[in-house]
């Protein structure tokens, strides 16, 4: 039996386990913090019994190698599979504007959808289409000294249509204002989304917390088929021998029984380890990559006045607010500004927003609050990220990198994050059978 050891316990690590362990593999899981999950956590609130995660996390229907991976592990009976696309967005004046397809022919229904969506112009709507027409025949590589904001001004885009429509998907999508973005890597994902058939432009939000929905399936699934995960393991340096890793050594252990290694955490983790015995003393030959926030401000309400199970914020601080009855959370991406501000001034901000936009709540229904900054939440897509992210390499034999910023042409996702363990997994499993 072929021995895997895999560092690190985010979305990649656990899909690579699953992957490997499902084939075979007899699997060790390092991961340096006491929980699972890397950026995609859950938190339980004791006051309220109550569970809720660093940042609400969305899959979408063209997360193909996520969806598999969900079903792999029996999650996907915790996912709201819906029919079609709708999300309402809500104006400053507490109007609103649903972006809302039929469930007849792909891509009809989705064109009828966007033709709908009122919160723009009728030219706007009509330009948006051409655009999302025009993207099945585009080619990626020409894209790739562009950023989004110049990509939509070539393409006729006006300013009401980039910002009621294309900022919000590529900030939800690409964590990254569009002057920063590659337009490589948004397009890439705006053609899976909506240029892929009929569900993949589909929003899917988990009923439960992160924990519940796949971080305690997969770690089942792992030990159901003799895998071992060991938290509170931190990787801090690697024993080279030629071409191969010989050894690993934690914080407080060594290990040397494995066949193949798979780093499955961040470039900037990645670089903190040090190689022993090898002309590469350390990972500083691997691309460093700037990064992104995320702000989420979760609120226990006494009284729930939304509806709806998630909104869009028009022209706001707060993009979404997702409704999970107890509490509900506030999400701000690429929010380097937000973050800096005290937890006093963000509170009033998006209370003084909340009122505005959703003339039923008050600030008095608060009972509780959280704010959780992730400031490294994902990387930034920029034109220069496109071209390192390319010459990503691991130069030892028996050492494979996954991870959501490993070469995928994805954006920082837990679908790339999936995909890369895929890929990688596939690569061991044809190598071990040489
Ligand atoms: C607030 C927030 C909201 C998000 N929303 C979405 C969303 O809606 N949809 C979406 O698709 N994506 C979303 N993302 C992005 C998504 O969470 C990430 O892309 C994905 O979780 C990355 O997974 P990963 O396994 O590549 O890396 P990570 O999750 O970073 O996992 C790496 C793991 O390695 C461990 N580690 C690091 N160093 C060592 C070491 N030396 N030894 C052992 N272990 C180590 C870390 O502790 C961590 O557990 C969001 C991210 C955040 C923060």
């Amino acid at each position: 039996m072929k021995r895997c050891l895999i560092i690190g316990g985010g979305f990649a690590g656990l899909s690579s386990a699953v992957f490997l362990a499902e084939k075979g593999f007899q699997i060790t899981l390092l991961e340096a913090s006491p929980k699972l999950g890397g950026r995609a956590y859950a938190l339980y609130e004791p006051k309220y019994d109550d569970y809720f995660d660093n940042g609400q996390h969305i899959l979408m229907g063209c997360y193909k190698t996520t969806l598999e991976l969900l079903n792999k592990i029996n999650a996907l009976s915790d996912f709201n599979f819906p029919e079609i696309l709708k999300v309402n967005f809500v104006d400053s004046n507490g109007r609103i504007f649903q972006l809302k397809t039929v469930p007849s022919i792909y891509p009809i229904n989705l064109i009828l959808g966007f033709f709908g969506y009122r919160a723009i112009s009728r030219r706007a709507r009509l330009n948006i289409i051409k655009l999302l027409i025009k993207n099945f025949f585009t080619r990626l590589d020409s894209l790739e000294n562009y950023t989004v904001e110049e990509w939509l001004r070539v393409n006729k885009q006006s300013n009401e249509s980039i910002k009621n429509f294309w900022e919000i998907i590529a900030i939800a999508t690409l964590n990254t204002k569009i002057n920063k973005a590659s337009a490589h890597i948004f397009v890439n994902a705006i053609k899976k989304m909506f240029n892929s058939g009929h569900k993949s432009y589909l929003l899917i939000i988990p009923h439960y917390d992160l924990n519940n929905f796949y971080v305690n399936k997969a770690k089942e699934f792992i030990e159901k088929f003799g895998g071992k995960i060991l938290t509170s393991q931190k990787v801090v340096k690697l024993v080279a021998e030629g071409n191969k890793i010989i050894k690993v050594i934690t914080n407080n252990t060594v290990f040397n029984e494995y066949d193949y290694i798979i780093s499955c955490i961040p470039e900037y983790s990645l670089r903190k380890i040090k190689i022993e015995n090898s002309y590469y003393k350390d990972f500083s030959f691997i691309p460093e990559f700037k990064y992104s926030p995320i702000l989420n401000v979760h609120l226990w309400l006494k009284e729930n006045p939304f509806n709806e199970r998630f909104y869009g914020l028009l022209d706001s601080s707060i993009h979404w607010l997702f409704n999970h009855g107890k509490h509900i959370s506030l999400t701000t991406s690429a929010a380097e500004e937000l973050i800096k501000q005290s937890d006093k001034e963000i509170l009033s901000l998006f209370y003084s927003n909340l009122e505005r936009y959703f003339p039923i709540f008050k600030s008095e229904f608060v009972i509780d609050y959280k704010i959780i900054k992730e400031k490294r939440a994902t990387f930034i897509p920029d034109k220069d990220f496109v071209k390192q992210r390319k010459e990503i390499f691991s130069p030892f034999e028996n050492l494979f990198l996954a991870g959501d910023w490993t070469n995928t042409e994805l954006p920082s996702t837990i679908e790339s994050a999936v995909f890369s363990a895929y890929k990688i997994a596939k690569e061991i499993i044809n190598t071990s059978k040489l």
